[in-house]
C-alpha cells in the first residue's frame, strides 16, 4: 500500500530532524560546489552505497545512477551541467559484481511488455530484438562493460578536456573497490578466480596491517591520554596546594604585608622567615601584590 510506503518515509524522515537538531552543524550545506570534484556514474543497485563505500558526507561529490552504470544521453545531459556549473573534474564510472544487468534475458522480457510499449521502440516489430537491446543495454562483463562505458565517455573529453575519466569495480559481497589497474587483469577469463583471490588477499593484508598500524596509534594516544590525566590530577594537587599559599598571604592582609617591606628594603635577598615571604616567589603563584609594595621595589 502506498500509504504504509509514506508513513515508512515520513518516520525516516522524523529521525532525519531529530538528527537535524542534535547536531545542527553537520547539516549546514550551503555551499552547492561539491567538496570533491568528482561525479560517479554507478548502477543503481540498492547494495551500492556511495557515500558508505568512500565514507563521504552529504555536499562531497555527485552520483549519476541507472540501470548498469550506462552513459546514455540522459547521463550526458547531467555531466555536462556538473563540468559546467559545478567545477566536476573527474569522472569515475563505478561498476560492480554480481550486476543484475548481466541476467537480464531479453527475450524473456519481451514477453512481459506491453504491446503499446513494444510499438512506441519500433513500429513494424521486424526489428523489436534489436530496439529491446539497444533500449535495456544489457552486458555479459562486468569489468567489460565499465571499460565500455569509460571508452563511451571519452567523447566528453573532446568537449572538456581538462575532465579525466576513470573506471572502478566494486565488490558487494566483500565491500572492496578495485582501481582500473586491478581490474583489467581480471578480464583474462581463465585466470579470473586466480587473479581475484591474489587481489583479495593483498587487499585484506593491506587491511591487517593498517588495522595493526592504528593499533599502534590508539595503544599510544591511549597512553597520552593516561598522561594528561596524571598530569591534570598533578595540576590539580599544585592548584590546591597554590590556593591554600595564596590564602595564607592574604590572611596575612596589606598592613603586615606593608611592615614587613618596610622592615625588609631588599625583599628579593628574602629575609624575613616570620611571615613566610618566600611563598610569593613559588612559580605560578598568582598572589595579590599590594599596590605600595610595587612601589617600594622600584
Ligand atoms: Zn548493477
Amino acid at each position: 500500500m502506498l500509504k504504509d510506503i509514506e508513513k515508512l518515509l515520513i518516520e525516516g524522515n522524523f529521525q532525519f530532524q531529530s538528527k537535524i537538531n542534535q547536531n545542527p552543524e553537520n547539516y549546514s550545506f550551503e555551499n552547492k560546489i561539491p567538496k570533491y570534484p568528482i561525479l560517479f556514474l554507478t548502477c543503481m543497485d540498492t547494495r551500492i552505497d556511495v557515500h558508505q563505500i568512500f565514507q563521504f558526507n552529504p555536499g562531497d561529490v555527485f552520483i549519476l545512477r541507472n540501470a548498469g552504470n550506462i552513459y546514455t544521453l540522459d547521463i550526458m545531459r547531467s555531466i555536462i551541467i556538473a563540468i559546467y556549473k559545478y567545477k566536476v573534474k573527474y569522472i569515475i564510472v563505478l561498476g560492480h559484481l554480481d550486476c543484475g544487468m548481466t541476467k537480464l534475458n531479453i527475450k524473456e522480457l519481451r514477453q512481459r511488455l506491453s504491446n503499446e510499449f513494444l510499438k512506441r521502440l519500433s513500429i513494424n516489430y521486424s526489428d523489436l530484438l534489436s530496439k529491446l537491446y539497444n533500449f535495456f543495454k544489457p552486458f555479459d562483463n562486468e569489468i567489460r562493460n565499465i571499460i565500455n562505458q569509460m571508452n563511451d565517455l571519452q567523447e566528453i573529453k573532446a568537449y572538456f578536456p581538462d575532465v579525466e575519466i576513470t573506471g572502478m569495480l566494486y565488490d558487494i559481497k566483500s565491500g572492496w573497490i578495485f582501481t582500473k589497474e586491478d581490474f583489467r587483469d581480471l578480464l583474462i577469463e581463465e585466470n579470473h578466480s586466480k587473479i581475484y583471490s591474489g587481489l583479495l588477499y593483498e587487499k585484506n593484508q593491506q587491511l591487517s596491517k593498517s588495522l595493526k598500524a592504528s593499533d599502534v596509534i590508539k595503544q599510544a594516544s591511549e597512553g597520552l591520554v593516561n598522561e594528561i590525566q596524571v598530569n591534570e590530577l598533578n595540576l590539580q594537587e599544585e592548584n590546591d596546594f597554590l590556593e591554600k599559599a595564596e590564602n595564607i598571604i592574604e590572611g596575612i592582609g596589606d598592613d603586615k604585608f606593608q611592615k614587613a617591606v618596610d622592615d625588609e628594603k631588599d625583599l628579593f635577598q628574602i629575609k624575613m622567615p616570620k611571615i613566610q615571604i618566600p611563598k610569593i616567589f613559588i612559580p605560578k603563584l598568582k598572589v595579590r601584590i599590594p599596590s605600595s609594595f610595587k612601589d617600594k621595589t622600584r
